[in-house]
């Protein structure tokens, strides 16, 4: 009987908001609590070298180039209201943590950065163990980088990056979305994909829902490149909608996306963004920085010249926008 009440009310007390287990976002400074991340833009990236991973380099010491470039522009996005920056960058394409955590400490914002491998763009950035390890081992390097942080740095990542093509996953895409699966589990971390049309993310997400995992554990990265009816579905099966293009030239397509959304009363799972970072134009030197030629004169900022005042005039309420950037990213990359 004793045992009976015990666990009667340690259900009631897990059921009650005030003991929910607190949860977490991980970033390059550590681990941040979930309600507190502030408004957050859900995919962005600071430098990154796309050379391919047969040949990249980590840059060797010096910073302080891309530091004066980059510093003030996440200062102005912190000036803007935004206090976290989910850096996409991912490995052999240029991620560097040291440096990620260097510019979060001079600009107090939280960036947080990622495990996995990317295998969009014909396989030019996965490294030859992708091809020849299963699933599980990929996996235990992930956790690895998870548990431990990444090459010795002890900066942990706060979600999973993969990237795929256009048609449904392939065996390699497939091997690596299973491979998340596993980390995820353990983690809860989430899977970002990016996902170059609707028919690979709802591929990835049929992978997921038979791996019985669950489905806002998947974001799909670039679901501009899909229809209404894809995000509208995808969204309503509980998988999280990044809208992450917006640009000089795009917005307006994406204030009508976000419309389409909103009708379908899917706000809530909606992540906006720009895509913006700067490129280098030397292998395994930070000298000389190109910002992406992705239609964003100034990188970071078309979401509150454009996008935002367009969506206000258009209906959506300050409450949806601050749920869309604050409560929606810190929900997604929680765990
Ligand atoms: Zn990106």
């Amino acid at each position: 009987m004793l045992a009976r009440s015990i666990i009667f009310l340690l259900l009631s007390l897990s059921a009650c908001p005030l003991f929910a287990q607190q949860k977490y976002i991980m970033t390059v400074r550590g681990k941040v609590k979930a309600d507190a991340i502030g408004r957050t833009l859900a995919h962005e990236h600071i430098v990154t070298n796309f050379i391919g991973a047969a040949t990249v380099v980590d840059v060797p010491g010096d910073d302080s180039v891309v530091i004066a470039k980059i510093l003030p522009q996440l200062l102005r996005l912190k000036g803007q209201g935004i206090n976290t920056l989910i850096e996409c960058t991912p490995n052999f394409i240029g991620r560097n943590p040291a440096l990620l955590k260097k510019l979060s400490e001079l600009s107090d914002l939280n960036i947080v950065t990622n495990t996995g491998l990317y295998s969009a763009v014909d396989k030019k950035y996965l490294p030859p163990y992708a091809f020849t390890e299963n699933a599980a081992g990929i996996a235990s390097r992930w956790e690895a980088e998870w548990t431990n942080g990444i090459g010795g740095t002890g900066i942990r990542p706060g979600f999973i990056k993969l990237g795929a093509g256009s048609s449904a996953l392939d065996s390699i895409e497939a091997k690596m979305l299973a491979a998340a699966i596993l980390l995820s589990r353990k983690s809860l971390l989430p899977i970002a994909i990016h996902s170059g049309s609707g028919q690979a993310a709802i591929s990835a997400f049929e992978q997921l829902k038979k791996s019985n995992w669950k489905p806002e554990k998947l974001i799909w990265v670039h679901a501009q490149n899909g229809t209404d009816e894809e995000r509208a579905m995808l969204a309503n099966e509980g998988v999280w909608i990044s809208l992450d293009g917006v640009s000089e030239k795009s917005w307006e397509q994406y204030a009508g996306m976000i419309l389409f959304l909103k009708k379908r009363n899917m706000l809530h799972r909606l992540l906006i963004s720009h895509d913006d970072g700067w490129a280098v134009l030397e292998n395994g030197s930070y000298n000389k920085l190109d910002l992406f030629e992705n239609g964003n004169s100034i990188p970071y900022s078309t979401l509150f010249t454009k996008l935002l005042p367009a969506l206000k005039k258009a209906g959506v309420t300050e409450s949806e926008i601050d749920m869309i950037l604050r409560n929606n990213t810190g929900d997604c990359f929680s765990f």
